[in-house]
């Protein structure tokens, strides 16, 4: 299945990246992600994007085009992908149409004053990219490696207030783009992360069992 996971940021897309890949073994393609490693990396790109990035801004859509488009080429991404941050603008939507047809776009809502408060105690672990939140008292060590957490420095709560405008100005017309297509199935991003993904892999098991079915009903004819 090739898939798109919309929402806000910190609507917690990468986290049910990590369980969707994991449980139906589609590739995790995550633009954020991906800029960040150019970042460490030192790269040309890497240096372009760290000032946007770090302001809460949008890295051009030529460049990000270009660098998923050269991702979806690759050879793990034959079986079905899952787009997490990409796209964010019309622009994008639009240009991904010419590179790949898309069978769903889960759209994860949490309203504003709900993600403000997950982004203050939302940390990142520098050595193996883990996403992960803290509670005041506890140590911010990595859950899977065991490294000191620390925090991006676009998710202080300035710098989300003002990605939450750049998404509702650039990325929520993406919500209408999908749904006139038929591609939109909402996702309740406000409850625990296992009931959210249970609502995603309800709608997964759904469209692979109605697939299969479909492939039976062509064989048989
Ligand atoms: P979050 O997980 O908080 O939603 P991401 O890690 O996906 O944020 O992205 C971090 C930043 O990287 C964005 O705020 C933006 O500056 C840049 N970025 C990521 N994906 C895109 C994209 N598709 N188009 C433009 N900029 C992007």
């Amino acid at each position: 299945m090739k898939l798109i996971l919309l929402g806000p940021p910190a609507a917690g897309k990468g986290t049910q990246a990590e369980l969707i890949t994991e449980r139906y073994g589609v590739a995790h393609i995550s633009t954020g992600d991906m800029l960040r490693a150019q970042i460490a990396a030192g790269t040309e790109l890497g240096r372009l994007a760290k000032s946007i990035i770090d302001d809460g801004n949008l890295v051009p859509d030529d460049i990000i085009i270009a660098m998923v488009q050269k991702r979806i080429a690759e050879d793990d991404c034959k079986a079905g992908f899952l787009l997490d941050g990409f796209p964010r603008t019309i622009a994008q939507a639009e240009a991904l149409e010419a590179i790949a047809e898309i069978d769903a776009v889960l759209d994860i809502d949490v309203e504003s004053e709900l993600i403000i408060n997950r982004v203050a105690s939302r940390r990142v672990c520098p050595a193996c990219g883990h996403t992960q939140s803290v509670h005041e008292g506890e140590q911010e060590l990595c859950a899977k490696c065991g490294d000191k957490l620390i925090q991006r420095a676009d998710d202080t709560p300035e710098r989300m207030r003002h990605r939450l405008e750049v998404y509702r100005e650039r990325t929520l017309p993406l919500i209408n783009y999908y749904s006139e297509r038929g591609k939109l199935v909402p996702i309740d991003g406000a409850r625990a992360i296992r009931e959210v993904s249970a609502q995603i892999f309800d709608f997964m098991d759904g469209a692979i069992a109605s697939a299969a079915r479909e492939d039976y009903k062509s064989d048989e004819e």
